[in-house]
Parts: structure tokens; sequence; C-alpha cells
């Protein structure tokens, strides 16, 4: 006889209407969807990197504070070690974020269209979320801001410089304005934060609750070692400090971190390279039928004019062209997200979206 089946425990009820979080990783030649780097990182940092890990004692913990990586950010950024904390990824940092900060009762302010991952990561911990809206033409609406900080308080307020999926990139007068209003934490997501000519990170000093995320996911062409940071007050640093799991950080992970950044020339270098085929690739979207928003980053938002966006994205999938399909979120009707890829692949998608667009 077959045993009786049990019953399903219940999830949180506030989980139940959550929706994971998906991006199609679906083989194909010409994968533009998750603004990776098409380039790897040097091959000094590999060797580099090779010797050190031979060096690794594997049957001990981690540095737990991850200090020498700590110290290589702080440098970088001129900051004390005090004023950083790293994470898997810039998402683990906005989570620990979120666990510290926001949480049942708290609410956590987000400006659509932005990057999504802020309002989901919000709700998986407990943390209501208020949202306002863009102007029409996707800018930050100064107004719009005052009445959502008004109305909901927020403990946690997200901004996104250059803001993905739009690539656009807010004026420091707004970030300002934003960090002088807010009466929580002012989270300002410098994921793309490099391709831009401006950051928030001269904000960040030890008396306003402002912080700057950062990852080594996009600039430093090291998405599969799941790093990001933050640089904020110290006093904030140390409260969540509070809320990451002990030895979040792998050993493997602090020496790749740590030994990246002796290659910022290359970073750099990469950087403006990605930067001039961006607008190489814009004024190949400007010879077709679409309409497309300024980026600061390492992608573009557009939207085929009088057509059918999501149509659009199964096609450039039939040609084995992977974009981010955009066309049903909220705001952003019909518009898709490409990321910049190398000169070949940027050819490949520019070619097989004239195609679909029949011109
Ligand atoms: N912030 C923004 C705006 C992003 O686009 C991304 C990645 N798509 C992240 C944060 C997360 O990056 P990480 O890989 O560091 O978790």
């Amino acid at each position: 006889m077959a045993p009786a089946a049990v019953a399903r425990p219940a999830v949180r009820p506030d989980l139940v209407a959550l929706e994971g979080y998906h991006s199609p990783q679906v083989d194909v030649a010409v994968r533009l969807n998750t603004n990776e780097s098409p380039i790897p990182p040097p091959a000094a940092w590999r060797d580099a990197l090779a010797a050190e890990l031979s060096r690794i004692e594997w049957h001990r913990y981690p540095d737990r504070a991850a200090t020498e990586l700590r110290a290589a950010i702080a440098g970088l950024h001129g900051v004390d070690p005090a004023q950083v904390l790293a994470a898997n990824g810039s998402n683990e940092v906005i989570q620990s974020l979120c666990l510290a900060y926001g949480g049942a009762g708290r609410t956590a302010a987000v400006f659509e269209p932005t990057y999504r991952l802020h309002s989901h990561i919000a709700s998986i911990t407990g943390t209501a979320v208020a949202v306002g809206l863009r102007a029409p033409d996707l800018s930050l609406d100064l107004d719009e801001v005052r009445r959502v900080l008004r109305q909901a308080e927020p403990a946690l307020t997200f901004l996104c410089s250059p803001n993905n999926p739009t690539g656009m990139v807010d004026p420091p007068e707004a970030v300002r304005e934003v960090a002088e209003l807010a009466p929580g934490v002012v989270v300002v997501d410098e994921a793309y934060g490099q391709f831009a000519d401006r950051s928030a990170l001269e904000l960040v000093d030890e008396d306003r609750p402002v912080v700057v995320t950062r990852t080594y996911s996009k600039t430093w062409s090291m998405a599969g070692a799941r790093l990001g940071y933050l640089v904020g007050p110290s006093w904030l640093v140390a409260e969540l400090e509070k809320v990451v799991l002990p030895y979040h950080l792998d050993a493997a992970k602090q020496v790749a971190g740590r030994l990246a950044l002796r290659f910022e020339a290359e970073m750099r270098e990469r950087v403006a390279g990605l930067v001039a085929e961006r607008e190489r690739l814009v004024a190949g979207l400007g010879r077709l039928p679409v309409e497309q928003w300024p980026s600061g980053a390492n992608f573009v938002l557009f939207r085929p004019t009088g057509g059918d966006g999501h149509a659009v994205w199964e096609g450039l999938l039939e040609r084995s062209v992977l974009v981010r399909d955009c066309s049903s979120w909220p705001g952003l009707e019909g518009c898709l997200r490409v990321t910049v890829g190398t000169p070949a692949e940027d050819d490949a998608f520019l070619a097989a979206l004239a195609e679909v667009l029949g011109s």
C-alpha cells in the first residue's frame, strides 16, 4: 500500500503570492540578457589567483572579517575598512540591508521601473514595499519621491544609478536631495557605477545614512565569483555585520576579490572599450525602427515601434540571440533590454533584430 500523503507544511503566508525571480538561462549563441561582461578578467589575475589558491588552508574557516579584502576595497575608494561590507554579490548586500533595517512593520521605497530585486528581496525579508513611479521619460521624479517618502516614511529608500533596466543615470543633485529628504537609509545601487561619469560615493560619510553598493559581477568581469560590497558609515556597517552569516565569504572568493583590485587599470580599459561599443550599438539601434533610452551602463533599453515586444524577443531567440524581455513589466510595455557584448555579438544581435523587424 502506498504511504498516505503527508500534508505539506504551509509556507509563510506573505510568501504565498510571491513569485521567484526568473531570468531564463537558455543555451544560445549570443547571450545578451544578464549584463555580464563579454570579456574575461586578465590572464595575470588568473595566474595570481591560482598561485594563492594553492596556499589556502582548506581545513580552516576563512577570515570571518575578510580583513584583507575589505582593506583592498577601502583602499580603492579611499575610505576606512570599517566602512566596507563585502558579501556574496550585491544581492546579499541588499538582503543584509533589508534584514537589518527592514523587516516586519517597516517599509522600503522603490521607484519603478527599476532593479526588481530591490522590492523582491525586501518582500522576502518581510519588509513592506512602497512603490513610486518614475516620470514618463523614465527619469527620477522628485515630486513623486517626496510624495512616497512623506506617505510611507520608508526605513530604506532604494535608488539605482545607472538604473537597471533603463540605463539612465540619476543627476547628482537629485540623489543628494533624496539623501536629504529620506527618513531612513538611502541605498544607491551602483552595480554599473564605473560605466557612468558620476557616483554617489562622494555622499558617503559618517554622518549620513547613505550607502553605495557595488559589484564585481559587471565592470570587474567576475559574475562567476558572486562578490559585491557596500561603502557606508562604519556604524551602519557594524549593524549589517550582525545579520550576515558567520564565514559567509569563502576563502577563495576573498582572495579573488582582493587580487582583482590589482588590475584596476585593465578594468578601466575594458569599461572604456565597452562604453565605446555601447555607442556603436546605440548607433546601430538608431538605424532601426525602435525607440531607445540614453544609457550610462553596459546595456540599452529599447522598444520596437509599433510591434509586440515579446514577439520580437521570440524572433531574436529563434535566431539564437537572447536579450531581456521587459515587455510585460509595469511602465516598460513592449520594451527589451540588450547587454553590450563583443562587436561580433552586437553585430549578430543587430542583424537578427533588423531581420525580425523586417527592415
Ligand atoms: N544591482 C543591480 C542594479 C543589478 O543589475 C544587479 C545584477 N543584475 C545586481 C545589483 C546584483 O549583482 P550581484 O551579481 O552583485 O548580486
